[in-house]
């Protein structure tokens, strides 16, 4: 024999709060919507709602102390003394202590509601990949999906017509069925409809009854300019279908930008490497820089300029969305040494060699000679020896001149 005192774990004078509030957090640790297939959980789930219906019942609860759970057994049953559980279970009192957790679990009428059934389609992920130029001035891009959509033959129903839409002779239209244990009764949903309450003798031939096609369209998505690399797009309502009247997914789209020959993007900025020739870096001179907008800017290239020198390009990198200011270009010198001299080059940079050689033996000890003339590797003395390289550039080319 259940004494529900210990049930509920409540002394035998547990005032009315005492026992609604004990009860209330083992119905919930015990709900079967918590412990999914959970035989015992869902016994002791029916034990503690017996106990709680007896004991939160001033009448009730004084027959059961009289004369324990017999007395309450007299004349049971549906028509019992206490009336049909049917209604009550799903009544007023349940759905208040339940209210917030478990909304739908005592909608009206003793069963969950019809609308449960429906579901929210899934989201979908794509991806699409433009160019540096498309992400700076913005890009309509044609996408195709493949996506679930309501079966435009049946508007979603699955039913060849509305004739084919019976209601469920199980259910009788509510979607869930009770079993009856004591007092309780509980709600599942209808295996002979699946909870829809409905019964579709004749199926939509185009969807086979599932209210859903798989269907490919063709989508233009608008790329705002200034989109990074990565950047994720929302369309909302532009996954899949949902069931049952549920709202439809979004479409997700990442945007990935292809590597540009050119630039490296730096968020809004943009890096250039630009070549210049070892001689126009140490005499100066200008060179022209491509712009990600078509065309080019020219910079002043000063004498003596080292390599990975960086030069800003003010307003000239990526656009800024959100109101933020467009980036900058930012060129980085990269000086470039010839790799196949012709004869005449060969011999104005063994000239150069040969004064650098001279220089350097002058300079640090005039009595070892220092045989390969090798500068390179020593940033002490790169930037004199960038300096003597224009003025025997200089002298070379008058050299030139004068012959
Ligand atoms: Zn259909
Ligand atoms: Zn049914």
């Amino acid at each position: 024999m259940a004494d529900y005192y210990r049930l509920l774990d409540v002394p035998k004078n547990a005032s009315h709060d005492e026992i609604k509030s004990a009860y209330r957090k083992l119905a919930m640790k015990y709900h079967p919507d918590r412990n999914p297939g959970n035989k015992e959980a869902e016994e002791k789930f029916k034990e503690i709602n017996e106990a709680y219906e007896v004991l939160s019942d001033d009448k009730k609860r004084q027959i059961y102390d009289q004369y324990g759970e017999e007395g309450l057994k007299g004349g049971a049953g549906a028509g019992g003394p206490f009336g049909g559980f049917g209604g009550g279970f799903g009544g007023a009192g349940m759905g208040d202590i339940f209210g917030d957790l478990f909304e739908n679990v005592f909608a009206q009428g003793g069963g969950r509601s019809r609308q449960q059934r429906s579901h929210r389609g899934s989201d979908l992920k794509y991806e699409t990949e433009i160019s540096l130029e498309d992400a700076y001035k913005g890009i309509k891009v044609p996408l195709d999906v493949e996506r679930t959509e309501e079966c435009p033959d049946c508007g979603g129903s699955g039913a060849k017509n509305k004739d084919s839409v019976k209601t469920c002779p199980q259910c009788h239209g509510s979607g869930q069925v009770q079993y009856s244990q004591g007092f309780f009764s509980f709600s599942q949903p209808c295996p002979e409809c699946g909870g829809t309450g409905e019964k579709i003798t004749d199926p939509c031939e185009k969807c086979g009854g599932q209210g859903r096609i798989r269907r490919k369209v063709s989508i233009t998505v608008k790329i705002p300019a200034g989109i990074e690399d990565g950047g994720v797009m929302r369309v909302t309502a532009g996954g899949d279908a949902g069931t049952r009247g549920g709202a439809p997914g979004d479409l997700y789209i990442q945007i990935n930008i292809r590597p540009h020959s050119h630039f490296i993007r730096e968020k809004r900025d943009l890096i250039y490497e630009c070549p210049v020739p070892v001689w126009q870096a140490a005499l100066g001179g200008e060179a022209d820089v491509p712009l990600i907008e078509g065309g080019k800017t020219t910079i002043r290239i000063p004498a003596g300029t080292q390599f990975g020198k960086m030069f800003r390009v003010k307003g000239k990198g990526m656009p800024g969305t959100g109101g933020r200011p467009r980036g900058d270009l930012l060129v980085k010198i990269k000086v470039e040494i010839p790799v196949e001299l012709s004869a005449r080059q060969k011999e104005l940079f063994q000239g150069l060699a040969d004064i650098a050689e001279e220089k350097a033996t002058e300079k640090e000890n005039p009595s070892e000679k220092n045989t390969t003339g090798n500068v390179s590797g020593d940033s002490r003395k790169e930037t004199g020896f960038f300096d003597e390289l224009k003025d025997d550039i200089k002298g070379i080319l008058k050299g030139k001149k004068k012959k």
